[in-house]
């Protein structure tokens, strides 16, 4: 055989090697893997993925024998199986699974119970087969092959169903008789025939046509969709897997399930998952019957007590798995006659929680290295383990006024609030204005862009592995799914519960780690970590786990992480996350104080020097005070002080009214009030009379700081507390800037520190955040100590977009694909991230031993993390919340 399209796998033909995913899918390596590993899997074989690439660019043909290593590979089968495909007295079924290099979960199509037709039906049943059976699996061929391959509505068949069940007076399908399947069969057949192509009676047509259907399903409208959001290459294909059926529907020593080898929403050890007695794999999805938990510790007992042997064999299965594939596993498996047979293994999706502990877990159980477990989390899932909790008090209260109107599972953990969405389009639009709650009767595909948009997601049906918790799980946000009494009504608008009626707009609240629906609104509070980590609460699981997690990371970081942090509160939030010091203190919010903003007016407005001074004299203490707290709470560790940066302008009143109760609280005319607010109006403020320029024009207000700075820093260091401040001047673009202004600052603090007699040295360095300020970064570094990216203002006055006013055209220019995405988010690595490599390099020219950092938004975005590692920083500085994500980020740049 001159070239391999086809992987045989099952049985005694497992291939050899480590399978390789690329070619053979995530599904089709899994099922290789779990055949080489002797774990019970029917056989069948995988068409690679290379056929999918073949397949597009050769306008739907196949490559010449490929239909002879089907043929030859289905034989095989046969063989193996002792049944013959399209064989009337005893036929083989089978089935057609997509299955990509990457979980695409419910993106594509599978057809199963391929390998019947009415000659066959009635042959099997004269040589006693079971009527009942055979009839359930054709008329779930017929739906599935008429939905996925002759296009017929899924919803059509699901009505012919629906319509049976209430004719037979049954609950559920596994109650229809072998008669009433009859009819439905029938039914299904005429529907097929009113859409145009007839059902295909030869079984061979059946099995291209669902491979076909199965590599077209690649290029669907939701499977690019899918991939567009989570940024994976439309040129992988899929491949498409052929097993031979296993029944879980045969009757009730059989059954269908899902399991996850650890709990994916908490990281539990055991296995966790449900199933469902006498169905296929497709009913536990569906969400008609609700599935049954496998845990010992479920009501009935579980898996454990009804399928004993099959159990006691998954839970060894899930074990080697592990142990083979060093990850948590979601796998799918049948048990058709008592027997265990798995259908598949990936690794498993969770939440943060999970995430954190079983990589922990495993680190304790020799699975896995530390340094791997720190790959095992994705730095943004952290922010789940800080994300709010509901206040239990409040909760209470809404509970005892019967506010609490459903309960659910609880899918995803975490509490939200926010206005009821009943469509996926309405959630993406309501969610500009406000926070949203997506509330559905089931989620399907396409509603992946309304999950994005909405900040929780509630479901009337469907399991714990259904597609909202899956999705939600995914994306890390609250989830409750199947609160059966829910009564969602999307044409009305409205959901009810009992005789309770909730609209869309409705405030609605969901607990995520309880699965209860509260209406109205709920405040949330700090997460058990933080509680652990801020008010000293006693270790839990969770929080010792994200504890060791982040000392990992701790020990493979290059980079140090700083915090930005105006206020001694934050700055002790920020140390509790781990934070190596203050990379940008802000002094405007200082100016901003009610008891000071008098003075800042009064030093703006001052009509000569004298009574400039004496306001600045009264804002001294003040400041000085600010900078002492500060100090104290980042003891040891140094704090980067930016000094004043804003338009003089932002510290005056607007409007005619303000600006005459300002002036008669001054003691001044309000026309010479208003002629001062109109001199310093600026047309473009952000490239005004601001930062520097400010420094260099008005320069006692830069004077008052660095004395405030630098007698707080005395005051401390008598009391024997280590200070290590650190001045930065912003918005510098030459030399010249940043030469006056050190050696102002240089005066300053030679005159307080000399009077004080201290020796502290105190370093003056500079933002880089006007592009001028890269270009010749070598110049300004001669008179910089350390230079500190301020990647805000540089994308913006790199792109020239006012960051207040992208509203307007970035969204689409996202959407439309002109930028990949938000620059002020992630780092635009082409275009500013030039700009900071330059100012590196140029800047260690002229002084080698500069200290450089970050203090933008971006210090806290894990991709620009790995970015600003790269090019060689000394540290990020980020918000409190972000300090964990971003030690995480810098351990895993060091490893990528
Ligand atoms: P998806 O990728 O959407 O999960 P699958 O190919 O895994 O689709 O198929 C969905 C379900 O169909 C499986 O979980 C399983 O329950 C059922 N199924 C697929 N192939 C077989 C088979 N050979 N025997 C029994 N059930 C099967
Ligand atoms: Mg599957
Ligand atoms: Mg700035």
């Amino acid at each position: 055989m001159s070239q391999r399209y086809v992987f045989p796998f099952g049985g005694d033909g497992a291939v050899e090697g480590k399978p390789d995913k690329s070619l053979l899918g995530g599904k089709g390596a899994g099922l290789a893997e779990m055949s080489q590993l002797g774990i019970p899997v029917p056989p069948g074989f995988t068409i690679s993925t290379e056929i999918c690439r073949f397949y597009q660019q050769n306008d739907g043909n196949y490559p010449a024998g490929l239909e002879d290593e089907v043929a030859q590979n289905l034989a095989r089968v046969e063989r193996e199986h002792g049944k013959t495909f399209g064989n009337g007295k005893d036929p083989l079924l089978v089935s057609v699974r997509s299955g990509a290099p990457v979980s695409m979960p419910g993106m594509m199509d599978t057809i199963l119970n391929l390998g019947l037709n009415d000659e066959i039906i009635e042959e099997a049943i004269a040589a006693g087969a079971d009527s009942r059976f055979l009839c359930d699996c054709y008329r779930r061929l017929l739906s599935m092959y008429g939905d996925v391959v002759l296009k017929v509505p899924h919803s059509e068949f699901e009505k012919v169903l629906e319509e049976t069940r209430d004719r037979q007076g049954v609950e559920t399908d596994a109650e229809l008789s072998s008669d009433a399947l009859l009819e439905v069969i029938s039914a299904y057949k005429a529907k097929i025939a009113e859409h145009g192509k007839p059902f295909p009676t030869d079984p061979k047509e059946q099995l291209w046509g669902a491979i076909t259907a199965v590599f077209e399903s690649w290029d669907n409208r939701r499977a690019r969709e899918y991939r567009r959001l989570q940024g994976l290459s439309n040129d992988m294909g899929t491949a498409v897997n052929v097993q031979v059926m296993v029944f879980g529907n045969r009757g009730d020593d059989c059954a269908t399930g899902v399991a996850f080898s650890r709990n994916p929403a908490t990281g539990e050890k055991g296995i966790f998952g449900e199933y469902l007695i006498n169905a296929q794999g497709e009913d536990v999805v569906a969400g008609i019957r609700t599935p049954q938990s496998i845990t010992p510790e479920a009501e009935n007992g579980g898996m454990s007590g009804q399928f004993a042997p099959a159990y006691r064999i998954l839970e060894d299965v899930c074990r080697k798995l592990e142990k083979e594939r060093r990850d948590m596993q979601d796998v799918e498996f049948t048990v058709d006659g008592g027997r265990l047979y798995m259908l598949q293994t990936r690794n498993g999706k969770r939440t943060g929680f999970a995430a954190v502990r079983i990589a922990v877990d495993m680190v304790d159980e020799g699975l896995i290295e530390s340094s791997e477990a720190v790959l095992r989390v994705e730095p943004e899932q952290l922010s789940q383990l800080l994300a709010p909790v509901f206040d239990l008090d409040q909760k209470k209260e809404a509970i005892d006024r019967g506010d609490r109107v459903a309960e659910g599972l609880p899918a995803g953990p975490g509490a939200a609030s926010g206005r009821i969405a009943l469509s996926a389009e309405r959630a993406a639009e309501m969610a500009t204005e406000g926070s949203v709650i997506l509330v559905r009767a089931e989620t399907s595909p396409e509603d992946i862009v309304g999950m994005h948009a909405a900040a929780g997601i509630l479901t009337a049906r469907g399991g714990m592995t259904s597609h909202a918790a899956v999705v939600a799980r995914g994306l890390g946000k609250p989830c409750v799914v199947g609160a059966g009494s829910l009564r969602v009504d999307e044409e009305a608008n409205e959901i009810r519960v009992d005789d309770r009626v909730l609209r869309e707009g409705d405030e609605v609240s969901i607990d995520g780690s309880t699965g209860e629906v509260l209406a109205g609104s709920l405040v949330a509070r700090e997460s058990e970590v933080l509680q652990v980590l801020m008010e000293g609460r006693e270790e839990t699981p969770v929080s010792k786990a994200f504890t060791r997690l982040l000392d990992w990371a701790d020990d493979l970081r290059r980079l140090d992480v700083r915090t930005n942090a105006d206020t001694p509160a934050d700055a002790k939030v920020a140390r509790a996350f781990g934070a190596e010091g203050i990379g940008l203190c802000r002094t405007e919010h200082m100016f901003f104080d009610e008891e000071r903003i008098g003075w800042v007016r009064q030093a703006i407005v001052a009509a000569n020097q004298e009574e400039r001074e004496r306001a600045l004299e009264h804002l001294l203490p003040m400041q000085q005070s600010d900078f002492e707290g500060i100090f104290e709470a980042m003891a040891a560790l140094p704090v980067t002080v930016r000094l004043l940066d804003p338009p003089l302008h932002e510290f005056l009143p607007k409007g005619e009214r303000a600006i005459a109760e300002l002036a008669s609280q001054m003691g001044m005319e309000a026309g010479q009030l208003a002629d001062v607010v109109d001199r310093l109006s600026e047309t473009n403020p952000m490239l005004g009379h601001r930062g520097c320029r400010l420094g260099l024009t008005a320069p006692d207000i830069y004077v008052m700081q660095v004395e405030a700075i630098a007698r707080a820093a005395v005051n401390l260091a008598r009391r024997g507390i280590d200070v290590k401040p650190e001045i930065m001047v912003p918005l510098v673009g030459s030399k010249t800037e940043m030469e006056k202004l050190r050696s102002m600052i240089e005066e300053t603090l030679t005159r307080v520190l000399s009077q004080e007699d201290s020796e502290l040295a105190i370093p003056i360095g500079t933002m880089i955040e006007v592009p001028r300020a890269a270009l010749v970064a070598d110049q300004i570094a001669t008179y910089a100590d350390f230079f500190s990216f301020g990647t805000n203002d540089l994308t913006q006055m790199t792109f020239g977009f006012s960051r207040d006013d992208v509203g307007s055209f970035l969204p689409r220019y996202i959407a439309d694909g002109i930028l990949p995405d938000d620059p002020f988010a992630s780092i635009d690595v082409d275009g500013v991230g030039q700009l900071v490599r330059l100012a590196v390099a140029r800047g260690r020219e002229s002084r080698s031993n500069i200290k450089l950092g970050v203090c933008g938004e971006h210090g806290g975005d894990p991709r620009s993390v790995e970015f600003f590692d790269g090019v060689g920083l000394d540290y990020v500085s980020c918000s409190p919340y972000r300090v964990p994500i971003a030690r995480l980020a810098a351990a895993r740049a060091q490893q990528s």
